[in-house]
């Protein structure tokens, strides 16, 4: 505790799942919030939410949440944010701010604003951290440390309310940065909603095929395979919305990258092995950026821990003829 008054005095979490339930964590700890109210969809979840102790009220509706406080966080599927906007819309304080934590940003502007009103700040934000697993239990506070968290004020937004999002932001470890909402939608599309797209098409493909059996696509998944079901494995009703949400700059890259893996298709079948080299080349590149930034570890495996794995000690030495 700094012994100084927190940034705001009480913060709503409507939806408490990894992100929203990181959230309450690091606002705990970082002093962020005099008080947090949250609640969720459903019972089981507000039950759990109070079992976890990360509120200190939890309530039964959106509209409860809302009540009296300066901040309103939405961290639901995308295509539900209109809906609880319109439900919290006539329940807001003046001069709340409301924000979300959604993968996709134009359609949640579209979708949201409307129901707002005038005297509330509209901030829409997305920390882009997050890991395959979902529900209050998977949170932990330390999630956005050194991640980005990126704001999309819609034009007009009062600057005052977006500095102190990004301070809050700030305090639980993200570094912020601000776009347009489109712009942000066609950046994500490249960097996240594609390689979703692809691993969840990879781990499909592997699954149906008559020749590999099952167990051998699990046997020798260290090959490459087991990385993509990693991502693959990510929660099926918020990807389901992004792709929804963000149809069009998903399928403008969708289009770029058919045109890219023609060209490796042709080169693969030509035999052209310089045009093969050249391209790992510049992708090898591109990770070694990835390193040097700070946005993954260096460390062989993806830096991967083994704890779970038991001990395998090597063979007995080759004894001779
Ligand atoms: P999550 O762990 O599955 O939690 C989702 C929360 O939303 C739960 O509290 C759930 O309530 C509630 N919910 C689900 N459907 C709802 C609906 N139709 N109406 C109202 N509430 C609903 O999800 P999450 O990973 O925290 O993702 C939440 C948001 O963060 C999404 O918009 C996602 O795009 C964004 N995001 C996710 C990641 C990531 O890696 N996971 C990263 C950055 C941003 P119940 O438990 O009661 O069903």
């Amino acid at each position: 505790m700094t012994g100084k008054a927190p940034l705001y005095n009480r913060l709503a979490l409507i939806g408490v799942g990894l992100i929203g339930s990181s959230i309450a964590r690091a606002s705990r700890l970082q002093n962020v919030a005099g008080s947090i109210v949250a609640t969720a969809r459903s019972p089981a979840t507000r039950r759990r939410i109070a079992e976890l102790g990360l509120a200190d009220q939890v309530v039964e509706t959106n509209a409860a949440a809302v009540a009296g406080a300066d901040l309103v966080i939405v961290s639901i599927p995308v295509g539900a944010c209109g809906e609880v906007a319109r439900e919290i819309g006539p329940y807001l304080a003046p001069g709340a701010t409301v924000s979300d934590v959604g993968s996709v940003k134009g359609a949640v502007v579209r979708d949201m604003a409307p129901h707002l009103p005038a005297n509330a700040h509209f901030v829409p934000a997305h920390p882009v951290a997050g890991t395959e697993f979902s529900g209050p239990d998977a949170g932990f506070a330390e999630l956005f440390v050194n991640r980005w968290c990126i704001l999309t004020p819609p034009d007009g937004t009062d600057a005052a309310a977006t500095e102190k999002l990004a301070t809050f932001w700030r305090a639980l470890g993200a570094n912020v940065e601000t776009m347009t909402p489109d712009h942000h939608d066609l950046v994500l599309a490249i960097t996240s909603h594609l390689p979703h797209l692809i691993a969840y098409t990879i781990v499909g493909t592997a699954a149906e095929l008559g020749e590999v059996t099952r167990s051998e696509v699990l046997q020798f998944s260290a090959g490459g395979f087991r990385d993509f079901t990693r991502i693959a494995a990510s929660d099926p009703t918020m990807w389901r919305d992004v792709f929804l949400a963000n149809k069009d700059a998903v399928l403008e890259m969708l289009g770029r990258f058919n045109e890219d893996i023609s060209a490796l298709t042709r080169a693969i079948r030509n035999g052209d092995g310089e045009k093969l080299f050249e391209h790992f080349t510049h992708t090898r590149a591109i990770r070694k950026g990835i390193v040097q930034i700070g946005q993954d570890s260096p460390a062989p495996d993806f830096g991967r821990p083994h704890p779970d794995l038991p001990h395998t000690p090597l063979p007995k030495p080759y004894a001779g003829e």
